[in-house]
This record gives C-alpha cells, structure tokens and sequence, in this order.
C-alpha cells in the first residue's frame, strides 16, 4: 500500500517539480545583475559586467491607474521582455501626489511590489515638470526607507524640467539625493537635465559631484528631435557623463504625430551601438499616438496584438528583439507563453493611413510645447 502511494505520490510529483524547476530557472534580470552601479559613464552590474536595461515607462498614474497592476507588470515582464519598468508617479495634476498622496504611492507601491517579485529593475520616477522640493524630499525620504534595501530600485527625481535652468535643477537634485543618501546609500539615483531632459550638455558642463552612482536623464521623441540630440547627447558622454534615456518614443514630442519610422530607428541603432539603457513612453490607452494600447487592452496584461497600437507593436518587437541574458524563460500556463512574431507584428510599413497625424487634443498628457 505505501508502495502504491509512494509511486502515486511520484506520479503526481513529479509535473509539478519539474514546473517548479523551469519557474526557478527563470533568468529574471535582477537575479542575473545584482545591484547596479555607475563607473565613469558605464552602467555596471553587480559582476562588473556593462549592462543596459530595456523596457517600458507606465503612463501618468493620475491619467492611468489601471495599469498600476501586478497582472500588467508580470505582462510587460513575461510578454514585452521588459526588465525595467517605469512608475510614472503624477505630482502636478489632480489626482497626483501633491492632491492624494495616499493614492499615489498605492498606486506606485503597487508596481514596485509586482516587479520585485518578477525580478526586473523598476524607476520610481517623480513625473513633474516642476519643482517640488519639499514634497520631493518627504516622498523620496519613505520610498528609500522601504525600498531602498531592494536591488530593484531605481529613484529618478524628476521627470522633464521644463521651465527651470540647470543650477536649480541641480540644487534640487542635490538636495533630493541627500536625503535618499542618508537612507540609501548605493540604489542608482536619474538626474533630469533642462528643458524636457534634451539640455543634457549642461550636467555634463558641471555635474553633481560628491555621489556616487547617478546617471541623467535625456528623453527623445523621434518625429521631433532629429541627429542633433544624438550628436549632443554623444558629446555629453564623450565629456564622461552616464546617461540613461528614461522616455522616448518614435512620434511627435508631443506624443502625437505620426510615427517616424526611420529616425526611430536611428535611434535604437545608436542606443545599441552605445549599449544605454532606453525606456519607452508609454502603457496607456489614450488616444494618441505615444499611447502603446487600445482601450480594448485589460488591467491585467494578456494583450492580443488588437490591443496594441502601432507604437506599442513596433516597441514590443524592439524588446523582444533583445538577447535572452534579460529574457525569462516562459513558465508553464498557455497563456504567459510567448506568441512567436508574425510577419504582421514584424513589418509595419509606413502607409498613407499610419502616416496620418491625429488630431491633437488640448488636454493632451503632454502639452504639444513639453517636449521642443
Ligand atoms: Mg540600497
């Protein structure tokens, strides 16, 4: 009788194990990198091995909180071979952080969580246009003292400073980081630059000095800033500046536009060439072309390719495109097992329709002069 149980008991067992070997032997990016660090203008891993994050930034969590999920993370993670997310935490807006601070970090806390079980790299980013010193302070201050132990954590402190010059950003940005130092001592630390995050010659005129592990932030949208921004950009690391590009996309900075297939292009290329980490904005479903999902597409991932739109088909072939160091192996349910591109997802040729620009909103996410 114990021989029939026992054998039974393997007969049962052993599926489950084995799924239980392929789920553990998943290569999830935070297992294989470890705690990130900055040395010169290289982004290391914990290995002393260059490393460069690909993935995608939520949409304002004040604009979009239905994506603040677990079941949209995993997703990203599983499907898009994402292994970094961005926490695109509102300030400003109503519904942001300075309106209902209570809701926002649920909102954020939510998607650090779920990305710390997947093991993938995850921006609490600051999304604002503004300074907010105090606030930034306060809120920087708890995420360090829950989070900052977690390899996971990326802080960026500012989004897009639009109207500021670089001293104050600067002053800003070092107060910030000496607050998060305190608690934190070595989670990588994004520092915007000037105008939208494009003025990046000027941190790298006169960086922040005295903190280790910082890289700054420039954002490109490709329908709108051309060669020049690369050229500058490679100026800047020529200068010995690390430069992480925590949003772009492939339309008009105002997130509108058509989509330039060719300059986005160059883009990826000389992204690849220079190995910098790139993220793209941005998971949201409203209508406008920066916004990678149709309303059709669920809160909790599972998205069909109907549910893309044409930047969100394109962007997932950029990242499905990446080599398996950051990619998990698919686990055993049907769906979180990955479609193989089709001639469709793979080919988006620019056409007479794609190239249609739609009408621009006034109360777009981006007003159309964010981003010049
Ligand atoms: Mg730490």
């Amino acid at each position: 009788m114990a021989q029939r149980i026992s054998q039974h008991m393997k007969k049962i067992l052993l599926p489950i194990l084995s799924i239980i070997a392929l789920a553990t032997a998943s290569a999830q990016p935070v297992k294989i990198h470890g705690h990130l660090k900055v040395q010169g203008t290289r982004l290391l891993d914990e290995h002393n091995q260059p490393v460069a994050l690909h993935g995608m930034s939520l949409g304002w969590s004040c604009f979009h909180p239905r994506f603040y999920t677990a079941g949209t993370v995993d997703w990203l993670y599983r499907d898009w071979n994402c292994s970094v997310l961005r926490a695109a935490m509102g300030v400003e807006p109503k519904g942001g952080y300075i309106d209902d601070p209570t809701r926002s970090k649920e909102l954020v806390t939510s998607v650090v969580e779920a990305a710390i079980k997947d093991g993938i790299y995850v921006i609490i980013d600051w999304h604002s246009h503004h300074i907010n010193l105090e606030q930034a302070k306060s809120f920087f201050a708890e995420m360090a003292a829950k989070y900052g132990k977690h390899p996971n954590i990326i802080y960026e402190l500012y989004n897009e400073p639009a109207g500021p010059t670089w001293p104050e950003v600067k002053a800003y940005s070092e107060a910030v980081i000496k607050v998060i130092r305190k608690i934190d001592p070595d989670n990588l630390i994004l520092v915007g630059c000037p105008r939208w995050d494009q003025e990046i010659e000027q941190p790298a005129a006169d960086p922040i000095k005295g903190y280790s592990n910082l890289m700054y932030t420039m954002h490109f949208y490709a329908g709108t800033h051309k060669k020049w921004l690369r050229d500058r950009t490679d100026s800047a690391i020529s200068a010995g500046l690390p430069v992480f590009i925590s949003e772009s996309a492939g339309m008009e900075a105002s997130g509108n536009g058509p989509i330039d297939y060719k300059e986005w292009q160059l883009y990826i290329d000389w992204i690849n060439k220079n190995n910098l980490s790139w993220i793209t904005w941005s998971v949201s479903d409203k209508n406008e072309t920066c916004s990678v999902l149709q309303p059709s597409a669920g809160s909790d991932g599972h998205w069909k390719d109907a549910d893309l739109k044409e930047s969100g088909a394109r962007t997932r072939e950029y990242l499905k495109a990446y080599p398996p160091v950051d990619k998990p192996q698919p686990t055993a349910t049907a769906e979180t097992v990955r479609e193989p591109a089709t001639a469709e997802t793979l080919r988006q040729p620019a056409t007479a329709e794609t190239l249609r620009a739609p009408a621009l909103t006034k109360n777009s996410y981006h007003p159309p002069t964010d981003h010049k």
